[in-house]
Formats: C-alpha cells, sequence, structure tokens
C-alpha cells in the first residue's frame, strides 16, 4: 500500500535516497560489502567522512572556522553535551523556552550550571515574546534557543539579537529547509531523524574558538573539542546512518538547494494554514500565525470526537502519522523536505473534504 508518511520523527526520508541505499546496501562504493560492515578507520569510510563534511559545508555555508561533527544519542544528548562544553566560561547560561524541546534542554543545563530563563515562564507555547520581555543576563556563557519547536509547532522568524553572548541553536527539525547566517551562532545541532537523516545521530557545527573548555566530567563521547578533533571518529560512530544522512545532503544538493526547499516549506505550509484559516473555527492553531512553524502545523478540530474520525479517515486514504504529540493532542502534519507538494495536495483536499461534511 503507498502511503503519506506525515509523521514527526523518525520521519519521510526522500524517496530518491531510500532507493539508493536499497540499492547500495550490499555493496558500498564498488567494496563487496555494506557500509555498516566495514571499518570506520580504512581509506573508503575516510573519504565518505570527508565528502560528508564537505556536503554540509558547502550547502550550509558553513565558514571555515566552524568544525563540523556528529554525536551520538540524539538530540538529548546535546541537552547535555551543550552545557557540559559551554558552561565553563562563566557557569550561567540564558534560556529561552518556547516549547518541550527547549523546556527539556532548560532542566537538563541546569544539572551543570546555573541557567536563566529569558522569556516569562508559560506552558501556553504560542509564540515567541515581545523583545521588551526578555530577561537576558550579561554574564551568560551562551544564550539557548530552539528555532523550531517541532510538539507546539513554533518556530522563530527571526535570529534572536544577543550581543556578543554566543548563540546556540536547536534546530534539529528545520535544519536544510531555510538559508540562515551560521555566522551569527555559536553552536548549532540538529538531531538527524527529523529531516536529515536516520535516529540516533546529531550534527553538530561549533565555532572553533568555543571549543577547548569542557567541564572536567564530560564524557569522551560528548566532547566537541575531541570529537571535533577526530573528525567523529574518535569512537566507532553510527556509519551506517551517516551514510543515509550524506545521501540526504546530496539530495537537497541535486533537487535545488536550499533555495529551493525554503521556498517548497512555503508553499506547503501555506497550504495547510490556508485551509485553517478558512475554516472559521473549525481547524484551529493555537498559534500566533507570525510564528507558525513551516515544518510541522498543529492544529485542534473543534469538536475533539472529530480528531480520532478526522486520522482514521486520513489513514484509509494512506496519511499516517498525523497525531498530535500525545503532550498536545490534536493533529500535527510535519512537512519536512521529502514531502512532496503532491502528498500536501492530497492532504489538503482531504481536509477541505472533511471540514464540508462535519461543519455544522
Ligand atoms: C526530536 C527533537 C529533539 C530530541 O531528539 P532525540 O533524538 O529524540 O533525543 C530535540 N529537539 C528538537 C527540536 C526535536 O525535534
Amino acid at each position: 500500500m503507498s502511503v503519506i508518511n506525515f509523521g514527526a520523527g523518525p520521519a519521510k526520508l526522500p524517496r530518491e535516497v531510500m532507493l539508493k541505499v536499497k540499492d547500495e546496501l550490499l555493496d558500498f562504493d564498488g567494496q563487496g560489502i555494506s557500509i555498516m560492515e566495514m571499518s570506520h578507520r580504512c581509506p573508503e569510510y575516510d573519504r565518505f567522512n570527508n565528502k560528508i563534511e564537505q556536503l554540509v559545508r558547502e550547502q550550509l555555508s558553513v565558514p571555515d572556522n566552524y568544525k563540523i561533527f556528529f554525536l551520538q544519542g540524539g538530540g538529548t544528548a546535546l541537552f547535555a553535551a551543550v552545557a557540559m562544553n559551554l558552561m565553563g566560561r562563566t557557569g550561567t547560561a540564558d534560556y529561552f523556552v518556547t516549547g518541550s524541546w527547549s523546556a527539556k534542554a532548560a532542566k537538563e543545563a541546569a544539572k551543570y550550571g546555573k541557567v536563566n530563563l529569558v522569556l516569562p515562564k508559560t506552558d501556553q507555547y504560542i509564540g515567541v515574546p515581545d523583545k521588551s520581555t526578555w530577561n537576558l543576563s550579561p554574564n551568560a556563557s551562551y544564550v539557548y534557543y530552539c528555532d523550531n519547536e517541532t510538539i507546539h509547532g513554533v518556530e522563530f522568524p527571526f535570529i534572536p539579537e544577543v550581543g556578543d553572548v554566543p548563540l546556540v541553536a536547536d534546530m534539529s527539525s528545520n535544519i536544510l529547509t531555510r538559508r540562515f547566517d551560521v555566522s551569527k551562532f555559536g553552536v548549532i545541532f540538529a538531531a538527524a531523524q527529523k529531516n536529515i537523516g536516520p535516529p540516533g545521530v546529531v550534527l553538530v557545527i561549533a565555532r572553533e574558538d568555543l571549543l577547548g573548555n569542557p567541564l572536567p566530567i564530560t564524557p569522551l563521547v560528548m566532547d566537541f573539542t575531541v570529537n571535533a578533533k577526530d573528525k567523529s571518529v574518535h569512537n566507532t560512530p553510527p556509519t551506517f546512518s551517516f551514510y543515509v544522512l550524506g545521501l540526504v545532503f546530496e539530495w537537497c544538493k541535486a533537487f535545488g538547494g536550499l533555495d529551493e526547499m525554503e521556498k517548497k516549506a512555503k508553499w506547503k505550509s501555506e497550504a495547510v494554514y490556508d485551509v485553517i484559516n478558512r475554516s472559521n473555527g473549525f481547524y484551529s492553531c493555537l498559534v500566533k500565525p507570525e510564528y507558525r512553524s513551516k515544518m510541522n502545523a498543529t492544529f485542534k478540530i473543534r469538536v475533539p470526537e472529530l480528531e480520532a474520525q478526522f486520522l482514521s479517515e486520513a489513514k484509509k486514504l494512506g496519511m499516517i502519522q498525523l497525531k498530535g504529540h500525545r503532550s498536545v493532542g490534536g493533529i500535527r502534519v510535519s512537512l519536512y523536505n521529502a514531502i512532496t507538494l503532491d502528498e500536501v495536495k492530497v492532504l489538503v483536499k482531504f481536509m477541505e473534504e472533511f471540514y464540508n461534511k462535519n461543519k455544522i
């Protein structure tokens, strides 16, 4: 059965990438074995490792004074790793909390230093509060934020201005979906399973001058300095996952690069929000319009009982993984790069029909 996978993560990967993986599974690079059966210290792997770094650098326009490397343990490992690697300078860090992921990151960081919350506390995540409410501390080692909150569907429409303090961004669910200026950041990380690869791998981009000062307790596998220096092969990396990630970056390049991804993301998210906006409150998105995520559109249906019906009818048409995160309920449509315009058209048509049938 052919399905359309709107899952938030692990999420759909480009069809072309999956076909290539299938093709090369038993024989990588003419070696007669799979990449996951190959030493991470052999020249063939080394070549591939360099190629991935090159692709990432090129696609995201990463300046030369930034290291690119990969860690394991998912986004959650990075919540701790960021603090352990960067908290050393002053023992204090500023956190923007705009949804569940940044809330978790702030809580984890508090194990390793003092965390100052930039925004007034809330459990209603509907956008980024006005700058006049921001409480940035002058002695922060870094300022942390989550560029796209995957669960609530809140995306920053700007890069926060934080002066000379290094800015750290969790871009797990929106990296490779639009152009941005890497030089505005100290560290960027992205768990791969949302938009750029299989679960378990995290891409890290770190400014060189921020390396070299980890807390003494930092485990080797989370140490930015060690893993940057050893080019992600300090210990055995998840080679197969890196390989798929490399193919996704290659795919991005072949299919128009960041500009094309950005254009598609805009079109796809506007198509979905447009149905919501035209439904007279039948569908409602709680996030304020300017902060609505281009990757994860979240909404509720006026009569909650209809949500189960929506999900089951969608499933009958092959559209899966549309249920909102268990902590917030409702519906969530994830529109990562691999989702095609045609797939979104099918969903939008269904949403319109469902509305017409069930509005009272
Ligand atoms: C999924 C996600 C995470 C957590 O990733 P894990 O790999 O499950 O630890 C962190 N941040 C964001 C924005 C995410 O979407």
